[in-house]
């Protein structure tokens, strides 16, 4: 096994073996690019250390034989008194982790070869300066001494002296600082700094694979769903410095803009500096376009570089640059992260130029993006004050009353009032606070703070780590730049570009959801090129996707949306929310007859209700087929609570005026009162206990498809039957429902052809889909109640129960009721499908559950081989673009 490549022998699709960076570097090398010669130390070498805690036995020669390589190809050695070799070591993991691993610049310096560096670069302070860095670094990522020690001592030497930056230390100041900096190392670890450049180097090495496990990247990876058994390759690199003069400097480039996707010159450079100074923002930095005067020789060859580069990868790169004495070097590249409208537009931009095809266009936006353009957003033309910007930890646009603590922000909103809860971090006690609250701010914490993760996690709106905002919760109130923002103030706050206002920002619809609605026309002169872009990029997915998108509605206002957005049919009509209203009276009664004649007036009163409710949707979904579900939910959610009414009854019969209808209605409650109603009497159920329920819905059905045949439409209704667990349950309902089909066929003269399907949503189901296929014609995966009930899980609680504990432990990336959980209950609709088929080769078969709309779950489905997938109107867009994304 090979543990280390020189940069001359990867490539870019070697990034699981020698990471992103090392990846990148190999591909930039081997297109002829100025990259300062190295090599990469594999994830593997990696892996091995961390599992075993020793680093490969073969690693420390390969090593060698690499850097004599490299000491060759330079000219001289790691060290060399004279003449100083100087490598960087960096970490480089296969997925980007910004700032989450360590690395060390100037290995190789040491109390000698600071000499030869100083006579060489013919600039004393410069070498000294080098040196300084190395120790500071090296102490603090490699040995492990405590950074500030460091900056303080900085910061003392700057003082001394009077000057504040620390480009006006001289050469003797800098040489008296390595000496404290040495002291510093030697009485936090008890040994010298060591100044044998081998010894460095391996430390250094070392400290990088360690630092794949240190706190802040565990997080970062449970955060971004990176595997934890990945490692990181480490790349070492002969060091190019950019602080050597006015003609040498460092820089970032993007190929195009990240936000708008425009081809253009896109950077800033920084003259007489190092990379790090760039981030801790020392001076500030001038736009690339201002290096074509600086240095026009070495612009123009970034800018052919930045062509080569976009020409190659056929995509937006981001790039770091160094410039030593007039000479360009590249330090990385990769493709660069954009927003969401860029990522649409991009695309299409890259097909128009014939960079890349359709399919691949389809690889290059997400659902999840789109979602993102979905979301309304704050009219940025209003002229509201800006109070500040944080971290844009979870999108959205939320306008509330500010308020400093949970307890009041359950309260007010209790009361109907719209909060904003504003804290200086979050911790679990603030739970309900955040769940009362329509977005939350918070002043400290990056993205991977508690507000952030369990803001995401909840699909909340969430700002963070503001650091102007001065929060007192004591006093309830925040003060920001001189602004005092009292509770009860109103605040909006921007997740998508971490904004925060004083006031309320009207909210304008998104563009992309105008388009969807049919209220934009992507040919219109005036529609925006987002718009376009995304119209295109829709017409991309519908052409090669294979799964149907249909929609959960059970109303024509919803269907009709829902078809406006591209829906192919109803995969679920949830006939339960027919019967709330004022119609519950009338489910009352159902519920409350004693004798089959009361039971059947009740149900005489519904059925015509039931009927118009059914005429009105299939005409919104003429000719495409509609799944109506015969009704689901626990009879008792018909019924009053049983405490409010127990009071009622009880106070009434103090005063002895009881009312003989509360009796019953409450012996009735009671009757119905169930500890578990989720497993209780529900779904089929139901239907198998109270007679004529299922046929009258039938019924209804079965004579609004008639009139609409006779009204020359074309309804194209399927029955479905719920919570099915044996086929027996399935063969009951069958027989009935087939005898109430023929008896409206007969009295109406329609030939009805209704299909007769069931819902798979029980383990039980699943497990026996091949029996249960004999007396169905179609599935459809309530994956809701399969996620309940697979892993013994209440749908309804535990999102606000031990869910976030699970979210912080990372037992989840994500709720399993928000993203299929492929190993368990995709396994069973997995084996579901094959056993169906099995029994029913032209079985149908979809899901209706939260999954249906959920983009990493379509792609799980399309795999599976279902027919179609089911998801609120909103969703249906995401869903065939991800349908598409899975077929492409
Ligand atoms: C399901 O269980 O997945 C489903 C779609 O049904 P409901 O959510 O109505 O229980
Ligand atoms: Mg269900």
């Amino acid at each position: 096994q090979k543990f280390v490549y020189d940069f001359t022998e990867g490539n870019r699709d070697l990034k699981d073996l020698l990471g992103g960076k090392g990846a990148n570097l190999a591909e930039m090398t081997n297109l002829g690019l100025p990259v300062p010669p190295g090599f990469t130390i594999t994830t593997e070498a990696c892996k091995v250390y961390l599992d075993s805690g020793e680093e490969p036995a073969a690693l420390r020669d390969e090593v060698s034989a690499h850097l004599d390589a490299l000491e060759q190809r330079m000219g001289k050695k790691l060290g060399q008194t004279d003449d100083p070799l100087l490598v960087s070591v960096r970490s480089g993991a296969k997925f980007s982790m910004p700032g989450m691993m360590d690395t060390v610049l100037n290995i190789g310096l040491s109390d000698t070869s600071v000499e030869g560096l100083a006579r060489q670069a013919g600039d004393e302070r410069f070498a000294w300066d080098s040196y300084r860095r190395l120790i500071q670094m090296f102490g603090k990522t490699v040995l492990g001494v405590g950074g500030e020690l460091f900056e303080d001592a900085l910061e003392a030497a700057k003082e001394a002296k009077r000057v504040a930056v620390d480009t006006d230390l001289d050469a003797s100041d800098l040489k008296k600082l390595v000496k404290q900096f040495k002291k510093i190392v030697k009485s936090g670890t008890g040994r010298d700094f060591p100044q044998d450049p081998r010894d460095q180097m391996d430390l250094a090495i070392k400290a990088v694979f360690d630092s794949w496990n240190g706190d802040r990247a565990k997080l970062y990876r449970r955060q971004e769903r990176i595997p934890h058994d990945l490692g990181t390759a480490v790349n070492v690199c002969s060091m190019v410095f950019g602080n050597l003069g006015p003609d040498s400097g460092t820089g970032v480039a993007f190929t195009r803009d990240p936000a708008s996707g425009h081809q253009g010159v896109y950077g800033d450079y920084l003259q007489n500096a190092q990379g790090e100074d760039v981030v801790a923002g020392i001076r500030n930095t001038v736009p690339l376009a201002d290096l074509e005067s600086i240095d026009k020789k070495s612009y123009d060859q970034l800018m052919q570089i930045m062509e080569t580069l976009e020409t190659h990868y056929k995509d937006l790169c981001d790039i770091e640059f160094t410039i030593e004495r007039g000479r360009l070097w590249m330090l990385q590249t990769r493709v660069g992260k954009r927003t969401a409208g860029a990522a649409f537009r991009i695309a299409t931009q890259l097909v128009d130029q014939g960079l890349i095809d359709e399919a691949e266009a389809l690889q290059r936006v997400t659902g999840a993006q789109l979602a993102q353009l979905m979301f309304p957003r704050f009219d940025e033309a209003a002229r509201v004050e800006k109070l500040g910007r944080g971290i844009a930890a979870s999108p959205g646009a939320a306008v509330g009353k500010a308020v400093f603590d949970s307890y009041t922000a359950v309260k007010w909103s209790r009361s109907g009032e719209k909060v904003i809860l504003i804290r200086r971090e979050t911790n679990p006690d603030d739970l309900d606070g955040m769940i009362a609250a329509e977005g939350i701010l918070t002043s400290r914490g990056g993205k991977t703070s508690h507000a952030a993760v369990v803001a995401r996690g909840m699909g909340k709106t969430c700002v963070c780590g503001a650091e102007e905002l001065e929060v007192d919760t004591k006093r309830r109130r925040m003060t920001v730049n001189g602004t005092v923002v009292e509770e009860g103030d109103v605040v909006s706050i921007d997740g998508s570009t971490g904004r925060v206002y004083l006031g309320e920002v009207p909210v304008v619809p998104s563009p992309v959801v105008e388009y969807f609605e049919g209220r934009m026309h992507a040919g219109a002169d005036d529609a925006d090129e987002l718009v376009r872009a995304v119209h295109r990029v829709m017409a991309y997915a519908d052409r090669v996707r294979r799964l149907r998108v249909r929609a959960n509605a059970d109303n024509a206002e919803d269907a009709l949306r829902a078809r406006r957005f591209g829906a192919q049919g109803i995969g679920l009509c949830r006939t339960e929310h027919m019967f709330l209203g004022e119609r519950r009276g009338m489910v009352e009664k159902l519920i409350l007859a004693d004798t089959d004649d009361e039971r059947e007036d009740a149900l005489k009163v519904l059925l015509p209700l039931q009927k118009r409710d059914f005429v009105e949707l299939f005409e919104a979904m003429d000719g495409l087929p509609v799944t109506v579900r015969l009704l689901d939910p626990p009879l008792h959610e018909f019924l009053p609570d049983i405490t409010e009414l127990s009071v009622r009854v009880a106070l009434a019969e103090a005063r002895k005026d009881a009312n003989e209808n509360d009796l019953r209605l409450l012996q009735a409650v009671h009757r119905l009162h169930e500890q578990n109603p989720m497993l209780g009497l529900r779904g089929v159920r139901l239907g198998l206990v109270i007679p004529g329920l299922f046929t009258m819905q039938v019924r209804a059905i079965a004579e609004a498809a008639a009139e609409r045949r006779n009204a020359k439409g074309d309804p194209r209704a399927e029955i479905m039957i719920p919570l099915v667990g044996t086929v027996q349950e399935l063969e009951i309902v069958r027989e009935e429902a087939e005898q109430v089909i023929a008896e409206v066929e007969a009295a109406t003269g329609v030939g009805l052809r209704l299909a007769l399907g069931t819902m798979i949503e029980l383990p039980r189901a699943a497990l026996t889909a091949g029996q249960i296929a004999e007396a169905a014609e179609f599935f459809s995966f309530g994956t809701n109640d399969l996620t309940q009930t697979v892993w013994g899980f209440s749908r309804d609680d535990v999102e606000a129960s031990f869910f976030t504990a699970y979210l912080e432990k990372g037992i989840f990336g994500v709720s399993p009721f928000e993203t299929i959980d492929k190993d368990g209950v995709g396994s069973l609709v997995r084996d579901a499908v094959a056993a169906g088929r099995a029994t029913r080769p032209d079985l149908k078969l979809g899901v209706c559950g939260e999954h249906g709309g959920d983009p990493e779950s379509v792609h799980f489905f399309h795999e599976a081989g279902l027919d179609y997938v089911s998801c609120s109107p909103f969703r249906i867009p995401v869903a065939r673009l991800e349908a598409g994304r899975a077929a492409a």
